[in-house]
Formats: structure tokens, sequence, C-alpha cells
């Protein structure tokens, strides 16, 4: 572990015990099983941060708990409010790694936008979160802490999170299990009560895991990340194209269409000169042609260090098709997924 100079070891979180684990620790002090159900409720629904809080614990209990373990996992390291109201978190793992996560308000939803691992080995050329590889996969407690840290930031003790999109650093799908046992309890009535049908994944596009994903049942909406219309144009862009390639990605998304009912979204980040001309619009409207399918342009958000720039969509709107331009939200607070994490490390490097 390489933690800071001044930085103590963490305890041990509390979301990252098992219900049978907590279980058998308040059976050794002579507590029911109902508490683990309150120490959870207290941190998911509660808006808890301290042990201190959940007041239908007893007090030794709460003391005790407080020695042993941290009702949170993670540590602000940094907290960016933007003038629009856009928050954006930057937390510090148990082991010293960091990522971010997004609070994005636009009346009446606010949505959550989380990462599932630290760093991202699709290695996507215009992104800052795939520029050193992929270090490890989020567990399940660190998914669902960054909806429990953004959702304190809602006006307390209503506010809640109306949407997550899972869209921060990391390839969702390369996660899966852990992402999915996180929304689970997120959707859970003493989670934070989101359900599915408000939950976006989006994907580099995993074919088989997409499958998987459709296999669940579940009315996720999914969101491919597809920036390209042609292999030769999307290899260079999202690199790991060159395994699975676009028809077999379509196809698995015309699956998940079909197993769920739920149109698929295909994202597409402009890059100025690079896949924004009429030729490319018009090929990705004959590519998505008789689908279902919903086009979401995103304005290339400047990467420091990287050659691209943000045209406009003209030319895609031209080619008749259903788009809509995603607005920026945050931008002033470094809000392009990984900025802020390697702006820190870069700043922690300079300063040893
Ligand atoms: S855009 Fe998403 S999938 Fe691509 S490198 Fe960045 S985090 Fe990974």
């Amino acid at each position: 572990m390489n933690l800071l100079p001044g930085h103590p070891t963490p305890l041990p979180a509390i979301l990252d015990q098992s219900p049978e684990a907590l279980r058998a620790w308040f059976a050794e002090r002579g507590q029911p099983a109902l508490r683990v159900k309150q120490v959870r409720r207290w941190v998911l629904a509660g808006r808890a941060e301290s042990f201190e809080q959940m007041s239908d614990l007893p007090r030794d209990v709460r003391a005790e708990l407080a020695q042993q373990f941290s009702p949170l996992g993670t540590r602000i390291e940094r907290h960016l409010i933007a003038t629009d109201e856009t928050h954006k978190l930057l937390l510090r793992l148990h082991d010293d790694r960091m990522i971010e996560c997004v609070l994005i308000q636009e009346a009446p939803r606010r949505t959550a936008c989380i990462s599932t691992q630290v760093g991202c080995g699709m290695g996507c050329v215009f992104c800052a979160s795939g520029l050193n590889g992929v270090v490890r996969n989020l567990t399940a407690s660190e998914i669902l802490e960054q909806l429990a840290r953004l959702r304190n930031l809602t006006p307390a003790p209503d506010g809640r999170l109306t949407n997550v999109v899972v869209m921060g650093m990391g390839e969702p799908l390369a996660n899966l299990d852990n992402l999915i046992e996180a929304l689970e309890v997120a959707g859970h009535k003493d989670g934070l009560g989101i359900g599915a049908r408000h939950i976006t994944i989006s994907t580099v596009g995993l074919p088989a895991k997409i499958r998987r994903l459709a296999d669940l049942g579940k009315q996720y909406h999914l969101a491919v990340s597809l920036h390209a219309p042609n292999d030769l144009l999307r290899t260079r862009i999202v690199p790991t194209n060159d395994k699975t390639g676009i028809a077999d990605i379509l196809a698995a998304a015309d699956d998940f269409f079909e197993k769920t009912g739920r149109q698929v979204t295909y994202e597409y980040v402009l890059l100025g000169g690079l896949n924004d001309s009429p030729r490319e619009a018009r090929e990705l409207a004959t590519l998505l042609q008789g689908r279902k399918a919903h086009v979401n342009l995103i304005p290339f958000n400047d990467v420091e260090g990287l050659p691209y720039t943000r045209p406009t969509p003209e030319a895609l709107k031209r080619a008749g098709m259903s788009v809509k331009v995603r607005k920026r939200k945050g931008s002033e607070i470094d809000a392009a997924c990984g900025q802020l994490r390697r702006k820190v490390e870069q700043e922690v490097a300079s300063a040893v």
C-alpha cells in the first residue's frame, strides 16, 4: 500500500463487510442480526457519515464500530463545484488510488455519473482516463459509495438521485459482476431507491458482456460508444475495436433491444477533422438504418496533452438523423472523465 505521508492507515469500510461477517461481529457482542440492516440503511439511505449519527444503535456499540470500521471507505480528496451546480468529487480509495464521480443537476433531474475501474484498459484516444491503462476493478462497495457520496450532496433530508449514468472512469462491462451487485443494492428501498430504468450503462462494446447484461432481464438502458461508422476509423479511435468489430457489437446491441425492449443509444464523440465529415454522417446513417436507435453527439471536452478539437455537430444533423447534442456541464471543473485525477496525480508527482 502506498499511502501519502501523514495519511493514517484507513479502517475497513463497513460496506465492504459481507452481511454474514457483520452479523457475526454483532453476535459476538450480544447484538441482534437486525443491527446489520440498521447500519447499512444509515449509510445508504440515512446519509450517515459517522457511526455517532446512528441514533438507534446503542452508544457503546457505535463507539466500538468507530474503533474498528469506517462508515465510508473513501475520502474526499477534492470537491469542485461549477457555476451550473455540477459537483465533481475526486475520491481517494483505501489503497491510495483515486477515482472521479460527478453530480449533474438539471431540474428535476439529479444524475450521478460514476466510475467502475481505476483507470481504463480500453485506450480510447481522446480520453484522459485511459492514458495510463487500467489499474484495477472497483469493488461493489466502492461503486456504491460514489452514489452515496453524491446523494449526500443533494439537499437534506429528501434530496435524492433520480438517475445514474455509468460513464465515468473505466469500462463498466469489464467489471460487470461488481457493477450489478452495486446497482442491485442501489435499487433497493433500503438503499438509494434508483430503479434500473433510470440507470444507463455505457460501453465501448464488449459483445459477450452485452449479451450477459441482456440475459439479466433488467431494464437498464444501454449506451454503446461508437464514435465512428466503419472499422478502420473506429479502430483508430477505440483500439479494442480490432478484436470485436462494429458488426458484432451491433448484433449484440440488437439482441439487447430484443430481450429488454429498451432502445439502445449510440454515443458519438465529435473529434474535429477525424470523424465529423458529411461522409461519416452518411455512413453512420446507413449503418444504423432500420434500427430503433438513438444517436447522442458528444462535444469533445478538451484534454490537456491530446491533439483533438471540438467541432460543430452540423454535419450529422444535415444527414437527417435523430440526434441530440449533449450539453456540456461543469466544463470549468475538468469535467471530462479522468482529467481531475490526472491533474492531481501530476501535482503530487511534481511535489516529491
Ligand atoms: S472513453 Fe471510457 S472506455 Fe474509453 S478509455 Fe475512456 S473510460 Fe475507457
